[in-house]
């Protein structure tokens, strides 16, 4: 494995509804790919792609995220986006993060290959693109050509800051751990388990409280 390479740091941002070991996965194997120094996870006020669902409450989200990541000393969190409140535009989450970390940093958002193929919807794309380089998390066999096709002209002016990352599939989802919670069925294993726990306790996802 390379040596960390100081100043770059890696962003996951997510509604993170609940956390999960793809997440997590993800994260370790970019950090491990693009030695990056560490990686700051970024739980989204309301995300806008979301607006219209029903997302668990901002302090849940941060505080399981929280839990999920406190065993790796190179994972971090930040709030940004759950201080600035409303709808969570990337550009923001760049940006006020960008304000808080030395100068010379690098910034690599991390996200899957999907999200990265809808870019063109995002609130000003091209300063997103200037701001950080971005590491599209992809199963293997995913090809540049998609991303080329999908984001025309913008892929052509950012193609030397836009990596792909093959990552073996974890076929986990958020909503897909959702409804197994919701049908009483055991998430154990799927998440750690100090989430498990954090979710009991407080009855998230029609589970009981246990208290
Ligand atoms: P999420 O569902 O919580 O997931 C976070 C990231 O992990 C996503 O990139 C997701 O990719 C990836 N992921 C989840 N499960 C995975 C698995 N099993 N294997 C591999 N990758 C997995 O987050 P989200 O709601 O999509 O949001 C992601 C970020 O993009 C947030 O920071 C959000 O604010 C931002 N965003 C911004 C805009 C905008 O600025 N207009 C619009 C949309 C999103 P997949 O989605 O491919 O699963």
């Amino acid at each position: 494995m390379t040596e960390a390479q100081a100043g770059r740091i890696g962003i996951m941002g997510g509604t993170f509804d609940p956390i999960h070991y793809g997440h997590l996965v993800v994260a370790e194997a970019a950090r491990e790919a693009f030695s990056l120094e560490k990686i700051i996870f970024v739980p989204a006020g309301i995300p806008p792609h979301k607006a219209k669902e029903e997302v668990t409450p901002a302090r849940h989200r941060y505080l399981m995220t929280l839990l999920a990541i406190m065993s790796n000393p190179y994972f971090e969190i930040s709030r940004v986006d759950l201080d600035r409140g409303g709808v969570t535009y990337t550009v923001d989450t760049l940006a006020d993060l960008k304000s808080q970390l030395p100068p010379a940093v690098q910034m690599y958002f991390i996200t899957g290959a999907d999200a990265i193929l809808e870019i063109l919807s995002w609130k000003s794309p091209d300063q997103v693109l200037s701001m950080a380089e971005f590491i599209a998390v992809t199963r293997p066999g995913y090809g540049l050509d998609q991303l080329s096709q999908a984001i025309g002209p913008l892929y052509a002016e950012f193609r030397d800051r836009i990596h792909i990352l093959e990552v073996p599939p974890v076929g986990l989802s958020s909503t897909g751990l959702r409804r197994r919670l919701v049908e009483g069925r055991s998430i154990r294993y799927l998440v750690p388990e100090t989430v498990v726990a954090y979710i009991n306790n407080e009855g998230l996802y029609g589970t009981s409280p246990e208290r």
